[in-house]
């Protein structure tokens, strides 16, 4: 991959936009939804037209969410918590897919990636600094493990084989929702354009001729960028342990869960996974945090679509065979 510092990106892109028809523009817009940021930008020479492409895509968001949203009772996804521990959940196709795909992710990354985690999951609650008891953490651990999950393809149901099992859809849900943004955008002949939910990014063509740069911030300073990377055609997703967390007794309690020990992953501050889509990125970035450089470069390494960068608690910055840094050699791995 190739590397733009950004003040050589800031003059190509000057030079490059004086080229196209005068009456093509950019048009943006950052919405919450999903419990997130939600930010797309599109390039359209009819500005009617990008801003109804952008509404297109809020509004696909907003649809998803009402479908997957583990906070709302009404959603198919809290149906499913709520009943599928007495008896088998009939839910659209949509959502049965997505759930039928958590598990291939559960599966090739021996359950790091895990939605049933959300059994022990509940018991967090980070903006009330409230993280469950180790007898609470034992009591709980039980019930998470998607194997225990009976997913009926003929009939688009969802049993759950474990009393107290819980699942939810917030590690993957919103990469599908920007992957599902990207192909309205494309149906409507847009060509170039960006979609972000939250850590998780996809890229539609290029930066007029130039690669978008994707910053990765600081852990511990969200102005502080550790490193660009070059994206065009691709996806990109980080997970962070500064995202949603608490500090208690020098401790930090956050959002991504280790399913096997029902405790907050510690193994690195942030991990970000580089593919075609955002499913897949999004996916495979809580199972780089949980897993860890090691053994998370063992599987995306054997993944050629898939490339990977992580920031350490010691503060190094190490990437996957498939990324080049222009960083000097002692930094690179
Ligand atoms: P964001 O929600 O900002 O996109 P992430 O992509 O890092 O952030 O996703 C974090 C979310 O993933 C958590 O809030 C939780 O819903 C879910 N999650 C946490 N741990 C796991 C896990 N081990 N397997 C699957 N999903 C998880
Ligand atoms: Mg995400």
């Amino acid at each position: 991959m190739r590397y733009l510092r950004p003040w050589v990106f800031a003059v190509l892109l000057a030079g490059a936009a004086a080229l196209q028809p005068a009456r093509a523009e950019w048009r943006e817009r950052t919405e919450a939804i999903m419990g997130t940021r939600i930010y797309v930008q599109v390039w359209s020479t009819d500005a009617a037209a990008g801003d109804s492409a952008i509404e297109a895509v809020m509004a696909e968001m907003r649809r998803i969410d009402a479908l997957m949203s583990h906070y709302r009772p009404e959603s198919q996804l809290s149906q499913i918590n709520a009943h599928a521990n007495r008896r088998p959940v009939q839910v659209d196709k949509e959502l049965f897919d997505l759930i039928k795909l958590s598990t291939y992710y559960s599966q090739i990354t021996q359950g790091a990636f895990d939605i049933t985690y959300a059994s022990v999951g509940y018991l967090y609650d980070y903006p009330s600094h409230i993280h469950p008891s180790e007898e609470q953490i034992d009591q709980a651990l039980p019930a998470v493990n998607w194997r225990n999950m009976l997913l009926d393809e003929a009939h688009h149901t969802v049993r759950f084989e474990h009393r107290g099992m819980r699942i939810d859809l917030g590690g993957i849900g919103k990469g599908y929702a920007v992957d599902r943004g990207i192909a309205l955008l494309k149906a409507r002949g847009i060509a170039h354009a960006v979609v972000t939910a939250g850590g998780d990014t996809r890229i539609l063509g290029d930066h007029l001729g130039r690669p978008w740069l994707v910053a990765i911030r600081h852990p511990d300073d969200p102005k502080r960028v550790i490193t660009r990377i070059p994206l065009s055609d691709a996806a990109m997703s980080t997970s962070g342990d500064y995202e949603r967390y608490f500090d208690e007794d020098g401790q930090r309690y956050h959002h991504i869960i280790d399913p096997h020990t029902g405790h907050s992953a510690s193994k690195v501050r942030s991990a970000t996974i580089i593919a075609p889509t955002a499913t897949q990125t999004d996916g495979m970035s809580k199972t780089a945090f949980v897993l860890g450089p090691e053994k998370a470069l063992e599987i995306i390494n054997r993944m050629p679509e898939f490339d990977a960068v992580f920031v350490t608690p010691d503060g190094r910055v190490l990437y996957s065979n498939g990324l080049r840094p222009p960083a000097p050699r002692s930094q690179q791995h």
